[in-house]
């Protein structure tokens, strides 16, 4: 079906949403936005009153190709009718393939399926547990993570992630872990001599190579090249959470690229599947400390979520997306740009790599990020806060020129508005 024939569909088609009847059954674990989305086509999206919207949220940074995309159709498709879901109890070639695409087209040396971001980062830091145990010797292992990073919402995630409004009220949090502050080379050196007593010590260093939720905020080269070495003069580990800025979101496939030096583990998920449930925590030398029967997911690469992820990088590399995530994001962060020279008074900055971008607006003013981000969607653009101050802009990768100069008139236009 041709994206015509899509958006000619939901132009003619809207179902009712009963908010009251929804809320009635399903937890209210999210504040959510009073709009149902029900069908979309590219960049676009349309709710069930029938309202056109650009989408800049991307099912927050995962829909690679957006909505809809044949690519996806296809390997879908095709996958459902042949076979979906068997076990790892059996070899599964999808698996096999996406893992060679990966290791092609990465550091990595083997992969791990698991189903999220959340599943990925627990892989992880279940391998740098027992790397601790079995190569470095250390009874109690720590694992260095960043005040305001994010890492997931299970318990050794949100423990690992250094922001104490996700920890409140789920005490006793799981043991070994320590933060310091983002991009501080000091810091590290501190905690690890500190932490270098008795049966403890660290034996992992857990960062973003952007910090995505925690406000879009890019690592530092010299700081991530001086982590690079120390870990390598010392046998910890480098993990990056790749989760959010991995696949392409940042015009490189991935984020670590940015920073010169390689980790010895990373994660992935969001944009790996393009919205098909899919995690994989992918490691260099260390990649057999885990041995058969230690860990597992009934889940995770099977065959349709792998089938799909191929298609996702196979679409990636013949579409030649790296290269339009790299100027749209530079057309996008220059209008941006623009903008906030209007209202020096209340937008502080716009930083991002690609498309990952945020705008901060200026901390000691009455305005946050989700009244933009409200005004924006009355006007028919979604986006999304990363924290309090900073409008977070993670469109699909396959976003247009004119995609992105319409959604700058849009942020234009609401600023106007907020201001007053
Ligand atoms: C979203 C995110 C996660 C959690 O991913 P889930 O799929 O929601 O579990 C972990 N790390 C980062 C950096 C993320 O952006």
């Amino acid at each position: 079906m041709s994206i015509e024939t899509l958006v000619q569909q939901a132009n003619q088609s809207s179902t009712p949403f009963n908010k009251e009847s929804f809320d009635e059954v399903v937890m209210s674990t999210y504040g959510r936005f009073p709009i149902a989305l029900e069908k979309g086509a590219g960049c676009r999206l349309w709710d069930t009153a029938g309202k056109e919207y650009l989408d800049f949220v991307a099912g927050i940074a995962t829909c690679t190709l957006g909505h809809a995309h044949p690519a996806l159709i296809e390997a879908v498709t095709r996958q459902i009718q042949t076979i979906h879901h068997v076990s790892n109890l059996y070899y599964i070639p999808e698996q096999g393939e996406l893992a060679r695409w990966i290791v092609d087209n990465s550091c990595a040396d083997k992969v791990f399926f698991c189903n999220s971001g959340a599943e990925a980062n627990e892989a992880a830091i279940k391998l740098a547990r027992k790397y601790a145990h079995s190569v470095l010797d250390i009874d109690k292992p720590i694992i260095l993570t960043a005040k305001d990073s994010f890492h997931g919402r299970t318990l050794a995630t949100i423990t690992a992630t250094g922001q104490p409004k996700y920890q409140k009220n789920f005490k006793p949090l799981v043991p070994g872990f320590h933060y310091v502050p983002y991009n501080d080379i000091n810091a590290v050196e501190e905690a690890i001599s500190e932490l270098d007593e008795g049966d403890y010590g660290v034996s992992a260093i857990l960062l973003e190579p952007l910090q995505g939720e925690g406000g879009v905020r890019p690592g530092d080269v010299k700081y991530f090249q001086k982590l690079r070495s120390i870990c390598d003069e010392t046998g910890i580990l480098l993990i990056f959470d790749e989760v959010q800025v991995g696949m392409g979101r940042t015009g490189k496939l991935w984020g670590y690229e940015y920073l010169g030096v390689e980790p010895d583990i990373f994660t992935s998920a969001k944009g790996l599947g393009g919205g098909i449930p899919i995690g994989a925590m992918m490691a260099k030398k260390f990649c057999n400390v885990l041995e058969a029967g230690e860990h597992a997911s009934t889940f995770g690469g099977n065959p349709f979520a792998c089938a799909v992820a191929i298609a996702v990088c196979h679409t990636l590399e013949k579409e030649n997306i790296l290269e339009n995530v790299t100027q749209r994001g530079e057309q996008l962060r220059q209008g941006l740009q623009n903008i906030a020279a209007k209202y020096p008074e209340h937008i502080a900055e716009v930083r991002g790599w690609g498309l990952i971008n945020g705008m901060e607006l200026q901390a000691d003013i009455e305005l946050n990020a989700i009244d933009v981000v409200k005004a924006a969607m009355e006007e028919g653009l979604l986006l999304v806060p990363a924290g309090k101050k900073v409008i977070r802009f993670v469109p699909p990768l396959i976003v247009t020129e004119a995609q992105v100069d319409a959604a700058l008139q849009i942020v234009d236009r609401v600023m106007k508005q907020v201001v007053g």
